[in-house]
Formats: structure tokens, sequence, C-alpha cells
């Protein structure tokens, strides 16, 4: 096949999961996406800005459980644009921060496939906003490394823990399960009990974070259920800065699925996703949307995860929303 005969694919990055943290540009691919491959760790709720009947391909990576292997990603990917004009790949994140963004890239380049990249919010940046501090700050850290706590073939490998030591932040991906190793590691090289912060679920209505210093963090962890809940650890000086107002929101928050109109119920779950409510268009209103069963089944097996869940149309909302909820 030659460059014309395949569509072009986006390499997209989603953000951390709110559905406002979308670059324009994703939200307007993902409009016109004619097919979409999906990470496990992004928000159902980004890909309802679809066409309802786009097919979505969950590619699901799943950390610490069986995984599809990359090769056989890329090899989706590229039967994708085979058959399709617009392909969007939606990875969590920054699509450029581990996001093996160039084992996918490589797979396109040899079958001459064109190609972009989208750059999305990385995971780092959601979680000290949500903290209401920074990664680096002019006098307390002047350097910020973006490291990873998991290893190709789960290798027992150091973090690159130099530019802690020499007082920048730093912020370690995919850190959780190594993370008692990991800070064995740093007190073999220093005796400064460093504060850190380890936000779950950054941006998200289910976020959640977890400080302390590395003396005793473990110990913290252990006071909640964190297993498979992406988090994101920031160590170093600046999570003595650490402002986590929004811990307020009440433990028990009810999930809205909403029905309507698309674009109308749409509006309504960014506001209330920033209001802390997890939320997603009824994917089973079937009078004048008709979804692909793999966006319906999709969005269907993430509502079924959710407690607490309340049906709504965005009539509720007419009036005033503060009213409603
Ligand atoms: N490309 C992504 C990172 C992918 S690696 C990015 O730029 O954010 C997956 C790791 O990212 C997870 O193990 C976790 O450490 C982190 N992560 C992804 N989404 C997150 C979120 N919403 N909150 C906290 N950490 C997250």
């Amino acid at each position: 096949m030659s460059v014309t005969d395949y569509g072009k694919v986006y390499l997209i990055g989603a953000g951390p999961g709110n559905p406002n943290y979308l670059t324009k540009k994703a939200e307007r691919l993902i409009q016109r996406a004619d097919i979409i491959l999906v990470d496990r760790l992004v928000n159902p709720l980004i890909l309802q800005y679809a066409k309802p009947n786009v097919e979505v391909i969950d590619v699901g990576k799943k950390p610490y459980a069986k995984h599809i292997q990359q090769q056989n990603i890329n090899e989706q990917i590229i039967e994708a644009a085979r058959h399709h004009q617009l392909v969007v790949r939606l990875k969590g994140g920054d699509p450029a921060i581990f996001g093996r963004v160039q084992e996918e890239i490589d797979a396109l380049n040899e079958h001459d496939i064109q190609f972009e990249i989208v750059p999305g919010v990385t995971s780092a940046s959601a979680a000290v906003a949500t903290m209401n501090t920074g990664l680096t700050m002019r006098t307390i850290a002047k350097s910020v490394t973006f490291s990873t706590g998991h290893f190709k073939d789960s290798e027992e490998n150091e973090v690159d823990i130099s530019n802690l030591i020499n007082g920048g932040t730093l912020a370690i991906y995919m850190g959780i399960k190594r993370l008692g190793k990991i800070i064995d590691q740093i007190k073999q090289y220093t005796d400064i009990n460093y504060p850190i912060a380890i936000v779950f679920n950054a941006s998200c209505f289910n976020e959640f974070v977890v400080t302390g210093y590395l003396s005793n963090i473990i110990q913290r962890l252990e006071q909640h259920h964190v297993e498979a809940k992406p988090g994101i650890c920031i160590i170093g000086d600046v999570g003595e800065y650490v402002d986590y107002s929004r811990q307020t929101w009440p433990e028990h928050r009810p999930f809205y699925v909403i029905s309507g109109e698309q674009q109308e119920a749409l509006e309504i779950c960014e506001y209330l996703y920033d209001k802390g409510f997890g939320c997603m268009v009824n994917p089973n209103q079937a009078k004048h949307i008709d979804y692909h069963p793999s966006q319906r089944t999709y969005y269907q097996n993430f509502i079924n995860d959710q407690q607490d869940v309340i049906y709504i149309s965005t009539s509720h909302f007419k009036q005033s929303i503060e009213q409603c909820i």
C-alpha cells in the first residue's frame, strides 16, 4: 500500500481524566475520528465526544496484569489506518511521557503511515495543580525529573534520584507498587526525610491525595485502598507547600448518568466533573443516539463499576445546575 491508501493516525494525549483538561485539538479530533484505539487509563467520558457510531477499540494495557503486547497494539493501529481515514490513538496524560509513543511511531513509519502527536496534560502537572503547588519553585526546586518505577520486563532497575539529591523534584510514574524499594534506595544516598505526596486519579472525581514523608508514607498508604488505582508520587521540598483544600469534598458523592441531547449532556458533565462528581452521558437512551456496540459496552461497564448512580435528564438542569446537585 502507498501513503495515500492509509488514513492518518493521531497519537493524542487525553490528559489525566478530567474532560476539561482535554486540549481543543484533541477534542476536535475525537469528534471527527473514524475509529478510536484507547488505553485503559482514559476516562470513558472523554470518548463520548466521539460520533456515537464510531468503533472504540480498548487496547487496555493493564498495569500489574496480563497485557496485550505492544506489538499487538501496533498491528491494531496499522489495521485501523488501513480501513479508516482519521484514526485516533488515545493515550492517558501526555503520549510522550511514558506513553510508548516511539514504539508506535516506528511501526507507523515502517508502513509509511502519516501521523501527528497531540500533546496532553501529564499526570504530574495535574497532581500539583490539585495540590495548589508547583513542580518547580524558584528557590525550592530548580528542576524536575519525570521518572518511572516500572521497567521493561519488570527488571529491577534503580530510579534516577540524582536530581532529587541535588535539590530538584522527582515525579515517579508507575511507582506505587515498588514504592518501598524506591524509598530504601533514596535512603541509601541521603538522610533527608523528604516530603512525598501521592495523588491518585489526579483531576478525576475519585481523586485522593496521601501525603507524608519518606519515613511514614508506606504506613499511611496502608490506610487506603490503592490497588490498581493510578497514582503519581511527587517527592521533594515542593511537598512542604501542598495545600489539598479539595479534600473537603464529601466522601460519598453520587455518579450522574445524564440523558438528553448529547452536546447539552456533555456540557453538564464538564460542569459536574469540575465540581467533583463522576458523570457520563447515558449510553442507553436509544431514541436518538445509535451507539456502536463497542462504545455502548464500554460505557455501560464503567457505569456498572460506580456506586450511588443517579439517572437524570438534562431537563432537570435547565433551571440551575447548582440546585440539582
Ligand atoms: N502518559 C501518561 C503516563 C502513562 S504511565 C501521563 O503523561 O500521565 C501510567 C502512570 O501514569 C500511572 O501508573 C500513574 O503513575 C500515572 N497516571 C496516569 N494517570 C494518572 C492520574 N489520573 N492520576 C495519577 N497518576 C496517573
